[in-house]
């Protein structure tokens, strides 16, 4: 089959190489779409901790079931199309009993230490794996997986109705956390985001956005809650200072959602934190009720047109090269897709 392979730290390349062999309680889907995400182009760099090479990339994917083997196998017919949460865990543990699998001890992720879904075809453990409807959107489909991220940030979060968000952080996870949480009963969402190009998506989908590197930055953000701070600040942007944004806007008793990932620790004002009897929250891809509530979602359909808003790029499998040269280069756009 033909797969995009990362043979060695920013060395990626379109392969011919042998399809997944199954084990028992595993599937073969046959990939029609799959989203380029960030952590992605951290495999490639070589940024990734864990990352083993060579690996094929990729896990926000959606395509039709064509094998299956052993267990859980009954519960689907060949030719259906699925989705899945796109990590192996033990299934044993105490976090994997209680359907928190996403903090198992043992978690494999696809796209880093197995195997992912920029590939003709893609192994995935059939527990992870869901059905969804024939007639679905496909490169909507495509988002189920970072759909899902924003469902289980704003679940952990704790956002409640006629609450304030302010989403430190417009790129595809924050949109969609945007989204979910307007969705969820916020009465006020802000997005902070350096891209002219992000906010004015942003505000033509009805958000209220800010720059951080305007000079006004402080006094425009204190305004838009009269300065008492927001209810619920989801930190994505994984900087130094959007950091220190979370802690210097959230209200006292406020949350932040720590949804950006970083390797080098940032320092935190825990005087701050302390004072205002802030909660800090650690939110880690999504748990199998988010996932599932995210495919839901995405059935029940209300939010979809929001979601197409961040399908920004569709390339073939055979320019993956070219996508992934694309999706380096901060830019005009959002999502980049590849179509198998
Ligand atoms: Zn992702
Ligand atoms: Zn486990």
């Amino acid at each position: 089959m033909k797969a995009a392979v990362i043979e060695e730290k920013n060395s990626l390349h379109l392969r011919e190489v042998e399809k997944p062999v199954l084990q028992d309680g595993e599937a073969l889907i046959k990939v029609r779409y799959c989203g380029i995400c960030g952590s992605d182009i951290h495999v490639l760099r070589g940024e990734h901790a864990t990352a083993k090479f060579p690996v094929i990339p990729g896990h926000e994917f959606v395509g039709e079931l064509v094998d299956i083997k052993g267990s859980g196998s009954q519960r689907y017919e060949i030719g259906d199309y699925v989705v899945a949460q796109p990590f192996f865990s033990c299934g044993n543990c105490e976090p994997c009993a209680k359907g928190e699998d996403n903090v198992c001890a043992d978690l494999r992720f696809m796209g880093a230490h197995t195997d992912g879904g920029f590939a003709q075809y893609v192994k995935v453990a059939t527990r992870k794996m869901y059905r969804i409807p024939k007639d679905m959107d496909l490169k909507l489909a495509a988002l189920t997986e970072p759909v899902a991220v924003a469902v289980h940030d704003v679940r952990k979060s704790g956002l409640q109705v006629g609450e304030t968000a302010l989403i430190i952080g417009g790129g595809p996870i924050g949109m969609l956390i945007a989204m979910v949480a307007r969705h969820a009963g916020a009465r006020q969402v802000v997005i902070s985001e350096i891209s002219a190009y992000r906010r004015k998506v942003a505000e033509d989908l009805g958000f209220i956005t800010v720059d951080p590197t305007d000079s006004c930055f402080d006094q425009s953000i204190a305004a838009l809650t009269e300065g008492k701070g927001f209810d619920v600040c989801f930190e994505v942007s994984g900087t130094k200072p959007g950091i220190a944004t979370a802690v210097e806007e959230a209200r006292i008793t406020g949350t932040i959602v720590v949804v950006g990932m970083t390797r080098e620790p940032h320092p935190v004002d825990l005087a701050a934190v302390f004072a205002k009897e802030l909660t800090i929250k650690g939110v880690r891809i999504h748990a199998q009720y988010s996932f599932i509530g995210a495919i839901e979602l995405l059935k029940e359909g209300s939010l979809n047109e929001e979601f197409e808003a961040m399908i920004s790029r569709v390339f073939p499998l055979e320019e993956v090269e070219e996508a992934f040269a694309f999706a380096q280069v901060p830019g005009d756009y959002f999502k980049v897709l590849i179509e198998m």
